[in-house]
Formats: C-alpha cells, sequence, structure tokens
C-alpha cells in the first residue's frame, strides 16, 4: 500500500496496532511531507525495526510524469499512474499564489455536454495517494509551493468522495503538507447527498457548484446530473450550506456563445441567487475540437457580468489560462490518446 494514502490517524493506528507510541506517526508524516524523503531508511529518527515493518507493508512509489507543457503562468501535467492510466494536473500561477487543479477520477461518468473529461467514462477513482502525490510531484518538479488547490480536474470528486475527504485530510494536516482549508476548494457538479454530507463535516474547505445555467431546461440540456437534482433541489441545499457553515460559495458558469449567455440569462441567474452568500465565477469557454460548442463574444461576457453586478450578485471573470496549451479539462490526456 502506498503511504500517502494515510492520514495521520491513520498512521496512529497502524503504530498503535505493532505496539509502538503514535507520536511516531507525526514523526514518519514529517520525514514524508515536510522534508520530504523518497526512502524510509532516510527516516533516521525511527528504530529499525519499526523501519522493517513500514518497508514491508508500505512503499512510496510515484506517478511518472509522461508529459509536461508549459504556457505563461500555467504547467500542465500529465501523469501515468501504476496501471497505466492517465490523468491530468494543471498548476497556475497566480498573483496570489500557486494553486494546483488536481483530478479525482480517471474519466467521468457525469457525462457534461460540453467537457472533455466526460469523453471518456469513468474508469476508476483516484485513490487518496494518487490525488495527494499530483501535488507533490509538482513541487517537486518546479521547485516551489503549491498555496491553493482545486479540485477542477479529471472526475467528479463527490462521486469518489471518501477518498477525496481522505485526500483533503491528508494535505490539511499541520505536520504535513499543512494547506489550509480556506485554500481547499471541491468543485461538483451537484450531487446533492454528498453535498449534505459535506456540509455535516464542518471542514471549512471551499466548496465550488457548476451551475452553468439558470433554468432547470437548459441545465438539463448542458447536464445529465439536472435530471437526478434539479436546479431548484440544488439552489435550496446550497442555501441550507451556507446557514449550517457559514462559508460563501462559489458557482462556476462556463460562457457558451449563445447557449447561456444571453441578457435573459444573467436576468434569471440574477433572480436565482438573490440574496444567497455567494460568488458567480464566469469562465469563458476552453474550447475543444472534440464538442461544437463556443466561447461567449467578450462584449457578452462583459454584458452578463455587468447585469449580475447590478443585480448585486458578487461575479468574476475567470482568468484565462493554458487554452495555448490544451489546458481544458480533459485535453491533454485526449491529444495524448489520439497522437500515439
Ligand atoms: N466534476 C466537477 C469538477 C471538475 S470540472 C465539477 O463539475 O465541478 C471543473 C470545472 O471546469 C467545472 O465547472 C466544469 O464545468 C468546467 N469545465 C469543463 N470543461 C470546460 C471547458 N472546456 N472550459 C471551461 N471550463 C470547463
Amino acid at each position: 500500500m502506498n503511504i500517502y494514502g494515510l492520514t495521520k490517524t491513520d498512521l496512529e493506528h497502524v503504530f498503535e496496532a505493532i505496539g509502538e507510541k503514535k507520536f511516531k506517526a507525526t514523526q514518519v508524516y514529517e520525514w514524508l511531507y515536510k522534508k520530504r524523503v523518497s526512502s524510509f531508511d532516510e527516516m533516521t529518527n525511527i528504530k529499525k525495526d519499526v523501519i522493517d515493518y513500514l518497508k514491508q507493508n508500505y512503499n512510496l512509489n510515484k506517478l511518472k510524469i509522461l508529459k509536461k507543457q508549459e504556457g505563461i503562468d500555467v504547467v500542465k501535467y500529465l501523469f501515468e499512474l501504476e496501471d497505466n492510466n492517465k490523468i491530468e494536473a494543471v498548476l497556475m500561477k497566480h498573483d496570489y499564489g500557486n494553486s494546483l487543479c488536481v483530478s479525482s477520477q480517471v474519466g467521468c461518468n457525469m457525462g457534461c455536454s460540453f467537457c472533455e473529461s466526460g469523453r471518456l467514462k469513468k474508469v476508476r477513482n483516484l485513490s487518496a495517494d494518487e490525488i495527494v502525490l499530483q501535488i507533490l510531484q509538482v513541487e517537486e518538479d518546479l521547485k516551489l509551493r503549491i498555496t491553493h488547490v482545486v479540485m477542477m480536474g479529471i472526475g467528479e470528486p463527490f462521486d469518489n468522495y471518501d477518498n477525496v475527504i481522505k485526500f483533503v485530510k491528508i494535505i490539511n494536516d499541520p505536520k504535513g503538507i499543512e494547506l489550509g482549508s480556506r485554500h481547499i476548494t471541491i468543485s461538483t457538479c451537484g450531487i446533492i447527498p454528498k453535498i449534505k454530507e459535506f456540509m455535516n463535516l464542518n471542514l471549512q474547505v471551499n466548496l465550488a457548484i457548476s451551475l452553468h445555467a439558470s433554468n432547470n431546461e437548459l441545465r438539463s440540456k448542458l447536464m445529465n446530473i439536472n435530471k437526478v437534482y434539479d436546479i431548484n433541489e440544488l439552489i435550496s441545499v446550497i442555501k441550507e450550506y451556507i446557514n449550517k457553515t457559514n462559508r460563501r460559495v462559489t458557482f462556476e458558469y462556463i460562457m457558451l456563445d449563445n447557449v447561456n449567455d444571453k441578457e435573459s440569462n444573467a436576468l434569471e441567474l440574477s433572480k436565482l441567487l438573490k440574496g444567497i452568500n455567494c460568488y458567480v465565477n464566469l469562465i469563458p469557454y476552453n474550447e475543444t475540437s472534440h464538442i461544437e460548442y463556443k466561447k461567449s463574444k467578450k462584449e457578452n461576457i462583459m454584458k452578463f457580468y455587468d447585469i449580475l453586478k447590478k443585480n448585486n450578485i458578487n461575479v468574476t471573470i475567470r482568468k484565462e489560462f493554458g487554452s495555448n496549451v490544451s489546458a481544458a479539462c480533459g485535453q491533454l490526456r485526449s491529444n495524448y490518446e489520439e497522437e500515439k
């Protein structure tokens, strides 16, 4: 088993089970995440028989970096997993820090019509260590610290709930990578039962909702999940979430030319979100050759923005990263498969 998949509590249980003091978990965590060793032998304050036990039961295997593409303020990675599946991670340099967009699954079953990732159906969930390693390896490769993590790569995080929560606990641990909860964002297409579960964990992690439409008819055309959990149910659970956690929610809204970017959509969206403690993040669509949607015209994005603003909705337009390196979700993997 890969050691990067253990929370500190898991590791404490491991040590307790073999009759060792549980503070050893802290020591091992510091070796792994503060000093970043690549072998158990380097953990010099851990005694030999414990090292042997760890060696017999765990490994420190890394992912393979298959391809790396650099653009302005963006570096995109294609990783190969032990079973040869491929996933992506994208590092984005912002003025506030370095943000890594990580994948949570191989493929995705959500079937959003605009999304490249979903062209490959879910093959499997990523384990917690496979998500943690995306961070460790990008940091090691670029010799920098990642300050923010967004779960907006390939996959639906709430369709891999347990491993994603484990991942959050691992990277949030003060003895480990120590990424603050408020610097971690989980983005979901809206799996309501999991949003409820997540709300009850009270983790202080940011939640982003891929909304992308202002009414049910439109949203169901764009996102299959809306046929299961519709927009009204979604908005009502988000209100509950905000009441319970006191946290602001982000709504992501991809701007698709002549699909969801009309003035009437902006008005409808303003009405839908009225009085909710939220941000709307307008995302210029990253075009891909396999899907016919086009990016909204700049003036239409501005008009949409202005209408939301006028209606007192907090709104931002996402900085465009990486269209020159195919950084739209799932593009690097799918292009790689085609080049072969
Ligand atoms: N499954 C999760 C997280 C992965 S997608 C979710 O749905 O939120 C992360 C975000 O990127 C989502 O808002 C998704 O709708 C958006 N996205 C997908 N394809 C895109 C594209 N080509 N251009 C811009 N954003 C895209």
